[in-house]
């Protein structure tokens, strides 16, 4: 095998696509949600803070340097899964005619909630004393999380994080178009779920099917106490399995409680009589 034509025709147009896709990806998730949530909208949004104080720089910092560690594990597994696609182990197709319409729509929903039970287990799994160290210990670190906390993983935990995908390409037919909605939900929520901002109306968690969808509360439970609050789309596996915290509903009738009274309060203020200082 010549090297030169090998990095040039085969690995260099991989890893670049590899780089393109996923720096596309983690830009389009965290990038944003901390731009428009942290800097944007971040006066107008102040009572939806989860905690305080916001962390500092050099949370941030870290949580990049190791989300860039993250970024070149997915492009390198990126490159055999190119590889994987052309052996043809994967369900993977491109004409919408193959498996219709009515399997596009059904197959989004069924990959998010298959990924939802994979991320419990495997989540749960990596809390155990025999993993925690080498896998998820680094996820961690950020006490208090921020957007960047989608990505703050070992490169274990990374590759742990990344092989749903394959898993699932090799068990449901999934159209490209289907594949990439599911990713980029992916990111979004992972980003969301870390950004430190309530913003789900809280009273959803009460409701009988909106109180299936996970909150960013619940996912900023687990970062604070360390445990409990598995789960990542859906409140179905930490309800089945007992592993909600018990006092999460509390949690958020407290937080809509906190923001009612600060803006009866501001109100109250604006309404009062200014003082006119005497001439
Ligand atoms: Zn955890
Ligand atoms: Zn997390």
């Amino acid at each position: 095998m010549e090297i030169l034509p090998f990095f040039t025709e085969y690995l260099g147009p991989r890893i670049l696509g590899g780089i393109q896709f996923e720096s596309t990806r983690y830009a389009m998730g965290t990038l944003v949600t901390f731009f428009v949530l942290w800097i944007v909208l971040h006066r107008f949004i102040e009572t939806r803070k989860i905690r305080k104080p916001t962390p500092r720089a050099k949370q941030i910092q870290m949580e990049l340097k190791h989300s860039f560690k993250t970024v070149c594990v997915f492009v390198a597994m990126d490159i055999f899964i190119f590889e994987a696609a052309d052996l043809g182990i994967f369900q993977k197709y491109d004409d919408f005619a193959d498996y219709g319409m009515l399997w596009f729509w059904v197959s989004i929903p069924l990959l998010i909630i298959l990924h939802d039970a994979y991320f419990y287990w495997t989540h749960r799994a990596m809390h155990t004393a025999k993993l925690y160290k080498r896998t998820h210990m680094q996820h961690h670190r950020s006490h208090n999380p921020t957007p960047f906390t989608a990505y703050n993983f070992a490169a274990a935990e990374a590759v742990i994080e990344y092989m749903y995908v394959p898993i699932a390409l090799m068990l449901i037919p999934t159209h490209n178009l289907a594949l990439y909605i599911v990713l980029s939900i992916m990111i979004f929520k992972n980003a969301l779920a870390h950004s430190g901002y309530e913003v789900f109306p809280r009273t959803w968690a009460r409701l009988p099917v909106l109180g299936w969808l996970t909150t960013v509360t619940h996912h900023d439970m687990h970062h604070e106490r360390g445990t409990g609050n598995f789960g990542f789309y859906f409140t179905w596996w930490d309800r089945w399995m007992g592993t909600e915290h018990p006092n999460y509903l509390q949690r958020l009738d407290e937080q809509e409680a906190r923001a009612k009274a600060i803006k009866a309060a501001r109100r109250a203020a604006k309404k009062r009589p200014q003082m006119v200082p005497a001439e």
